[in-house]
Parts: structure tokens; C-alpha cells; sequence
């Protein structure tokens, strides 16, 4: 990190710095302590003259999440053994490393939440040095807190802990539990729950700080190729109705009101996160992987903005944030530097005050370049807050 941005920091400041990291520690330090110990991830015990009902609970699903992994029909019967319904040996043992491949680790709960704490701190208390004078603000918001975070989430949460749990799975698995491929609906919302919490107290901080994927789309994002091609800026209105229209798709196939076979998921085939298991049951899952991160050179986080369900869920909830970008119309000339540098259509309409603006993921980069001090990362609640976007008073051009 710059010297000259660490030596223009307040005691205050300092002070913040060291408290949000012995935080952080802390509570990944209490996740090490009450995760439990993990089961066998071992499947052997398992054999096709077992049936369904046998099986399943001790996989921790229920008996049409395992005909689901199967590729039986949910309503099968589920005391017959397996061999009688046509299954071989090597399809349980690849249904059952499925299944335990999803099983959650606690630990990671805890460090999406450090990660989101660190850059909470850090986008509203530390970016920019008190009673810094605008005239040094390219020495703001310097990125390497935010590289260090993002590259802790693709490894840590991503690579060393796997592929659950993740905020995509969160909204995906309350649905399949309401189809009875999990117990209890109840742990499946908790999960979710907890998800949307991060994004409301700092604006899609779980996804821009967080996410191993999203993680993963913005380093490479912010790798230095292409600069000139990523100046195209996809439209938003066309990526949510795609991202929209994707998630009603899969509630229709889900219910079976489309298809006719009840549990199917179509963001299954789509998910991304089994990079981090190296858990491609499905070719399409690798293309999947393969594709968006070739496109996340030169379009901004095609997978959060094009398909992911969380992604779509979040930038409902964004209106209800508590911590934001925020402009100040006062001051604001629109200049339009802040649109520029944003990667995204999202300052754009943050600008322009529009209630549904797109997605703002929390990356900073618009932060240090407003020659009027007119944008700053704060909380709805503070003296220049706009909560809820109001129309412009006066137009300034
Ligand atoms: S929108 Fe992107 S960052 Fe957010 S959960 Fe989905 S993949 Fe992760
Ligand atoms: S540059 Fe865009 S996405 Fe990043 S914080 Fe600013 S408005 Fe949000």
C-alpha cells in the first residue's frame, strides 16, 4: 500500500484499521472453535441393495433429493433397493460424492462475515484520510485491502473450503427444500437470511467483497488486458431481464408447472461454484466456468450480472442497504467522471438518482475521482444520506 496513504491516516483511522482486523481474526478464530468436526466424506458405507429411505438421511437429504441425484423420478418408491430401480454401484457413489460435496462447512459463514466487516470499515472509515484535501484524492481507496480480500475469498472460501456454502446456493436450496429435496425449509431461510443481511448492511458487500466467484470475476476483471475493449458496458436492462427472466424460468421448472419434472434446477447445470470443488458432474457446469470467466476479462462480473440468482435477490435489497455509494446533488456537477470509472452502468444511475439503478457491487473505484467531493461511501443515516433516491431537485446541465 501506498506509504504516503498509510502516513495520512489519523490516529482514528489507525485505530479502526487495527480494531476491524482483530475483529475479523476473532470471529474467524470463533468459527475454527465451534466447526464441527466433519463428517466421513467417505460414501463406501453405501451399497444399491440400500434403498432410498436408508440413504437418504443419513446424507442429510430427503428421499426425492436423492431420487433427484439419481435421476429417478422424485415420487419412486423409496424402500426398494437401488439395484431393483436400475441403479449400478458407480451411479450411487457419484450421487452420494455429490451430495457430501455440498455439505457445509460453518467456518465459512464466519469469514464471508470478517470480509464484509473489513470492508465495511474500510469503504466508510478508512478510504479516505480525515480532513483529506481533494486535491490528493487519487491516493484514496488504494486497492490492495480490497485485492488482499478478494483473492482471501476465492481461496480460502473458495478453493480451501469448497463449494458450499455460497449466496447463490443460499436462495437456490430454499426453493428445492420448498420441492422436498431438503428437510427443513427453515435452516434453508436461515442460510439465505443471513446472506441478505451482509447485503443490506454494506450494499452487495457479500458479492463484491465476498463471493469466491464474484471474487474470482473481479480479479480478473482487474487483470490490465483489454483496457480498451472494457469500456463497452453492457446494458442493464437487457442483463437483469436476462437474469430475471432465468430465475422465473427455473421456479417454473422447479414446481414442474413447466417440463412436468418436479426438482428440476436449472441453475444446477450452471453453477460456477463447483470450480471450487473441482466438481463437474456435468459438462456444462465447466463450460459454464470456462465462458464467464473469458467474458469477465472484458465485461464486469458477466456471471453476477447475467445469471446469478443471489445477484438478482441483492440488487432488490439494495434499495434497503444501510451503508451505499452516495452523491451529494449539491455539489455534483455532473461531470460524469464517476460514470467512467465505474465499470458498471451503476454509477450512472446512481447519478441520475434512479430508483432501480444497476447493481453496485461495492468496488470503490469511483470514489476517487470526483473533483467536487460529491460522492462518498457512507450510511443512509448521515448528514449527506440519499436512503431512498429522490428526484433531482434542479437539473444541473
Ligand atoms: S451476484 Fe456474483 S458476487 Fe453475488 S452471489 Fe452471485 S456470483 Fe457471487
Ligand atoms: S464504481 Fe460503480 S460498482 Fe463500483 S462502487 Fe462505484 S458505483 Fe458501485
Amino acid at each position: 500500500m501506498d506509504y504516503t496513504y498509510l502516513a495520512k491516516l489519523s490516529t482514528r483511522q489507525k485505530l479502526w484499521f487495527i480494531a476491524s482486523v482483530a475483529a475479523g481474526l476473532l470471529i474467524i478464530a470463533l468459527g475454527i472453535l465451534f466447526e464441527p468436526d466433519r463428517p466421513s466424506q467417505a460414501g463406501s458405507e453405501f451399497t444399491i441393495s440400500m434403498g432410498i429411505r436408508e440413504i437418504a438421511p443419513k446424507l442429510g437429504v430427503t428421499g426425492k433429493g436423492l431420487a433427484r441425484e439419481l435421476a429417478l423420478p422424485l415420487e419412486t418408491p423409496k424402500r426398494k433397493p437401488l439395484n431393483e430401480l436400475g441403479i449400478s454401484q458407480e451411479q450411487l457413489d457419484h450421487a452420494v460424492a455429490h451430495i457430501l460435496s455440498h455439505r457445509l462447512t460453518g467456518l465459512k459463514y464466519y469469514l464471508f462475515a470478517a470480509i464484509v466487516l473489513f470492508g465495511l470499515v474500510y469503504l466508510t472509515c478508512l478510504g479516505r484520510p480525515d480532513n483529506a484535501n481533494i486535491s490528493e484524492r487519487k491516493l484514496w481507496y488504494p486497492r490492495i485491502p480490497y485485492i488482499a480480500c478478494l483473492l482471501a475469498a476465492v481461496v480460502v472460501c473458495g478453493f480451501v473450503l469448497g463449494k458450499a456454502p455460497n449466496p447463490m446456493e443460499g436462495i437456490v436450496k430454499v426453493f428445492k427444500s420448498m420441492v422436498g429435496l431438503y428437510p427443513s425449509v427453515i435452516s434453508k431461510l436461515l442460510a439465505l437470511v443471513f446472506f441478505v443481511v451482509l447485503a443490506v448492511i454494506g450494499n452487495k458487500l457479500i458479492c463484491g467483497w465476498a463471493c469466491p466467484f464474484g471474487a474470482l470475476q473481479e480479479l480478473v476483471y482487474s487483470l490490465p488486458l483489454l483496457r480498451k475493449m472494457k469500456r463497452w458496458k453492457t446494458p442493464f436492462w437487457l442483463t437483469n431481464t436476462i437474469r430475471g427472466g432465468l430465475f422465473f424460468v427455473m421456479l417454473l421448472f422447479l414446481f414442474g408447472i413447466v417440463g412436468g419434472r418436479k426438482g428440476f434446477v436449472i441453475y444446477h447445470y450452471l453453477n460456477p461454484f463447483n470450480l471450487f470443488s473441482l466438481d463437474f458432474d456435468h459438462w456444462l457446469m465447466l463450460v459454464t466456468v470456462v465462458v464467464f470467466l473469458i467474458l469477465a476479462l472484458l465485461i464486469y462480473r458477466p456471471f453476477c450480472y447475467l445469471i446469478c440468482p443471489f445477484g438478482f435477490l441483492s440488487w432488490i435489497v439494495e434499495r434497503v442497504s444501510l451503508t451505499r455509494v452516495k452523491i451529494d446533488h449539491e455539489k455534483c456537477t455532473e461531470c460524469g467522471l464517476c460514470i467512467e470509472a465505474c465499470p458498471s452502468q451503476a454509477a450512472k444511475g446512481i447519478v441520475a438518482d434512479k430508483l432501480f439503478a444497476a447493481d453496485c457491487f461495492s468496488c470503490a473505484r469511483c470514489l476517487n475521482v470526483c473533483p467536487q467531493d460529491a460522492i462518498r461511501y457512507g450510511s443512509v443515516f448521515s448528514k449527506t444520506s440519499c436512503a431512498i433516491p429522490q428526484r433531482r431537485r434542479t437539473s444541473k446541465k
